[in-house]
């Protein structure tokens, strides 16, 4: 540390007899050069940097002590949540800017939420991972489940996967345990859609009108993995049932892509629901054909428990 100072102070005299330094600027580089941090830097580095470039590197040490001194005081102009860092490269000093663990912490979150889209479901869906459910007896096997669907997923993403269809009462957690398979298998990268579909109906409804049934349609039958949310929660039109989902689960049935449902209807009490229409019209064989590429794209799971909400 010694000998970087007392070199550094002769090689400022003579910089500053040739370029005729202001003795503010002396002052200042003194000032700069003396930090500790900037000291224990260029004795890390004697041997990459040679003088003449220590001396040239002022500017980037003066940002580097500036900034580093915003960052203390958490008002750093330059890049907030980064903090600044000397480092030798072709023989010059240079800064940079690192992330800190929070930033990072931050990004990493953001990425895994940015591989989950969501269609009018709430705020807080998958925030937490299926590691971070507790596990209850009537929820075991099912989270048992989902792993497994994880884990054949994540062998062969291309191949086809049976998803669940996962039903029981109200408010015991079913959305819930969805997004957090989804949330794991976000932080493993890979996509998927939830979609509350009821408000999706309503939605579809209104989409007529600026003719953007098509282009919705297409956003949530082509994602690799999709959750339809509260199937069967209110009367279905027969356009919704027929065209709408009807249409979405022929082409994931074709496609074989891995498709999830959460009910509070069983698959039989679906069937009957959908077979009903808002005109109070029967068609059974309409309602049967949407189960059958229901039973084809999941498994029925019943889930129990105690209501949650309150
Ligand atoms: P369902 O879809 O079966 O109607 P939800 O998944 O919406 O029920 O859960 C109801 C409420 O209980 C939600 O507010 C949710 O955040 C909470 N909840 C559900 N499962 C859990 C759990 N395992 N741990 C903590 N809170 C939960
Ligand atoms: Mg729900």
């Amino acid at each position: 540390m010694e000998i970087v100072e007392i070199n550094l102070s002769e090689q400022m005299k003579r910089e500053i007899e040739r370029r005729g330094l202001s003795d503010e600027l002396l002052a200042l580089m003194k000032e700069d050069f003396s930090d500790p941090d900037v000291q224990a830097f260029l004795e890390e580095n004697k041997e990459e940097l040679p003088r003449k470039n220590i001396i040239r590197g002022h500017a980037k040490v003066h940002e580097f002590v500036t900034e580093k001194e915003n960052f203390k005081n958490n008002s750093s102009k330059i890049a907030k949540g980064y903090y600044p860092k000397l480092i030798a490269r072709n023989n010059h000093i240079d800064l940079t800017y690192v992330p800190t663990e929070e930033t990072k912490e931050y990004q990493k979150e953001k990425a895994i939420q940015s591989r989950i889209h969501s269609f009018h479901m709430p705020k807080d869906i998958a925030r937490i991972s299926l590691s971070d459910l507790e596990y209850t007896s009537e929820r075991e096997v099912i989270i048992e489940k989902a792993y497994e669907f994880i884990e054949n997923y994540i062998k062969n993403p291309h191949a086809f996967h049976e998803g669940m269809y996962l039903y029981g009462s109200f408010g015991i957690g079913k959305t819930y345990l969805m997004g957090a398979m989804v949330y794991e298998l976000a932080k493993l990268g890979y996509e998927s859609v939830l979609v509350h579909f009821p408000t999706f109906a309503v939605d579809m409804k209104q989409a007529i009108g600026d003719n953007s049934v098509g282009d919705k349609v297409d956003a949530v039958k082509n994602t690799e993995i999709l959750i339809l949310d509260d199937i069967g929660a209110d009367s279905m039109s027969s356009w919704i049932r027929d065209d709408i989902l009807g249409v979405i689960l022929q082409y994931r049935m074709q496609n074989e892509k891995a498709t999830f449902f959460t009910s509070n209807f069983s698959m039989k009490e679906l069937e009957r629901h959908l077979s009903i229409t808002q005109r109070g019209e029967e068609e059974p064989l309409k309602a049967k054909r949407i189960m059958e590429r229901v039973r084809f794209l999941s498994e029925e799971v019943y889930m129990e428990g105690p209501n949650r909400r309150y």
